[in-house]
């Protein structure tokens, strides 16, 4: 039957790995949708569009094709075509991303796009920051992962293979951008289960949600 689970929560929270992980081991498709927002990031810059400029953000977005998969063990995102896999992750797109994302006319573009690949997959684990809030409120398991600001940096930083500092001041600016902004900021709802994965590894952690989706 029908399964759609909603992980939210901040960068470097372990979202990815731990939404990935139990998509496989429950026969899930598994949504990456900050790597759809990556994606129109991508475009914007590709086309010389200022990220400020929400009017011109709003264009390119409309604009663009943007594919992505659903396979936990690998999804591609393409571009008008072009894969844009690595160049998301990078630096650029990343000092980007929460301002292009913070446009309301983006937003309903992408949030009305997973509400449909959710609708066809029926089994998903859905991953982001207004998942549990405002594109799947009907989940049948909400989860909201937090971590320490410290653990967040570290897990981040080896990742991207970057300083800790710079990391760490990077995950601020964005959780504030991404927290106060007025169209769906993050924020944990009433019904999400909350696990702090500071101290927990990501195999307690999808055991809990396995436990979870049992209960
Ligand atoms: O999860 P990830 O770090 O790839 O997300 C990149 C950015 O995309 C976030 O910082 C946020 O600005 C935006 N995002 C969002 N809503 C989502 C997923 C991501 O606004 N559901």
């Amino acid at each position: 039957g029908r399964c759609v689970v909603a992980v939210d929560g901040p960068s470097g929270s372990g979202k990815s790995t731990v939404s990935r992980r139990l998509a496989a081991g429950i026969d899930a498709r598994y949504l990456d949708t900050g790597a759809m927002y990556r994606a129109v990031t991508w475009a914007v810059l590709r086309s010389g569009v200022d990220p400020a400029d929400a009017e011109a953000v709003a264009k390119v977005a409309a604009e663009v094709e943007l594919r992505i998969g659903t396979d936990p063990q690998g999804y591609g995102v393409t571009v008008d075509g072009v894969a844009v896999d690595a160049p998301i992750r990078g630096p650029e797109v990343t000092a980007a991303v929460s301002a292009v994302a913070a446009v309301p006319a983006v937003r309903a573009l992408l949030v009305a796009r997973q509400r449909e690949m959710i609708t066809n997959a029926g089994r998903i684990v859905v991953e982001g920051r207004d998942i549990g809030s405002v594109v799947a409120p009907d989940a049948e398991l909400k989860v909201y992962l937090t971590a320490s600001e410290t653990a967040r940096a570290q897990r981040r930083s080896a990742q991207d293979a970057a300083d800790v500092a710079a990391t760490a001041a990077d995950l601020a600016r964005r959780d504030r951008l991404d927290s106060t902004r007025k169209a769906d900021p993050l924020q944990q709802t009433a019904d999400a289960v909350v696990l702090d994965t500071t101290e927990l590894g990501i195999d307690e952690v999808v055991a809990r949600l396995r436990e979870l989706l049992t209960e």
